[in-house]
């Protein structure tokens, strides 16, 4: 009997290793990180830095940026181009020559991703960028961007954000339990409703001129994320309008507020 007392305590140190601690679930706060935490610390914005800064702090959600190489790799970057390197039409080996502030590549979104999927307090915000070349390059985008979510089981991780009705369209059929929202600003919360997204995300200046897309949205149960943010008067008339989501660079300027 003896004999199986270090059996049995060797299995429950693997089985308590495996079980982990008691799950974490996503943040629900209403702070998105506008391309990463970058601003305070002066990290390179759609950085695996930033994001990280973003999971330290607590948002609920990190925003980031993606384009499509000429070979088809999804890489990030808010620009159409970086230090003069158009991305749509260079190959990802040039791309991978290239360097951040802090000395990181330009992220793929794979990697991103996989960053982000070693926690799951904070959500990952998938922006898929309209094609400059043409609108079948960006659907082609999106359809590479719900493989490579699916591929790595990300889902529970990825909300989608687009300008592009196009890409948001493919990215519901593909995966129509995703959440998708909208960001041009031109589709009236019925619209969106009816198209089959999960929300609107409008630029600020939108929601001032159509302030009825609050409530009007909110009865559709339509999530409402507004950008980007980044003054307390702002702020403050958005959280008195109990929005879901305030898309900003001044995430600790938020949170201060949230706080008071
Ligand atoms: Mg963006």
């Amino acid at each position: 009997m003896n004999h199986l007392i270090p059996i049995i305590i060797v299995s429950l140190i693997i089985c308590l290793t495996a079980c982990g601690p008691a799950p974490e679930t996503f943040l629900d706060n209403p702070v998105i990180a506008h391309r990463g935490a970058w601003k305070t610390e002066g990290l390179p914005q759609n950085s695996i830095a930033s994001l990280q800064r973003a999971i330290d702090i607590g948002c609920a959600g990190s925003e980031f940026d993606v384009w499509m190489t000429s070979d088809g790799v999804l890489v990030l970057n808010h620009d159409a181009d970086y230090e003069g390197l158009v991305l749509e039409t260079a190959t990802f080996e040039e791309v991978s020559q290239l360097r951040l502030s802090n000395g990181e590549r330009l992220p793929t979104a794979e990697e991103y991703i996989r960053k982000g999927m070693t926690q799951n307090r904070t959500k990952l915000i998938f922006e898929v960028k309209p094609s400059k070349i043409s609108t079948g390059r960006g659907v082609e985008l999106a359809e590479k961007s719900v493989d490579i979510v699916k591929s790595m089981g990300a889902e529970k991780w990825v909300d989608y954000i687009t300008f592009d009705h196009d890409i948001g369209l493919r990215i519901i059929a593909l995966d129509p339990d995703a959440n998708v929202a909208y960001l041009n600003g031109d589709k009236s919360p019925q619209e969106l409703k009816e198209a089959g997204y999960f929300g609107l995300d409008y630029n600020i200046r939108v929601m001032k001129e159509n302030p009825n897309w609050f409530e009007e949205a909110r009865e559709l149960g339509l999530n409402i994320n507004v950008w980007t943010v980044n003054n307390r008067e702002d702020m403050e008339w958005l959280l008195d309008q109990n929005v879901d989501y305030i898309t900003t660079d001044e995430p600790e300027l938020l949170f201060e507020m949230l706080n008071d």
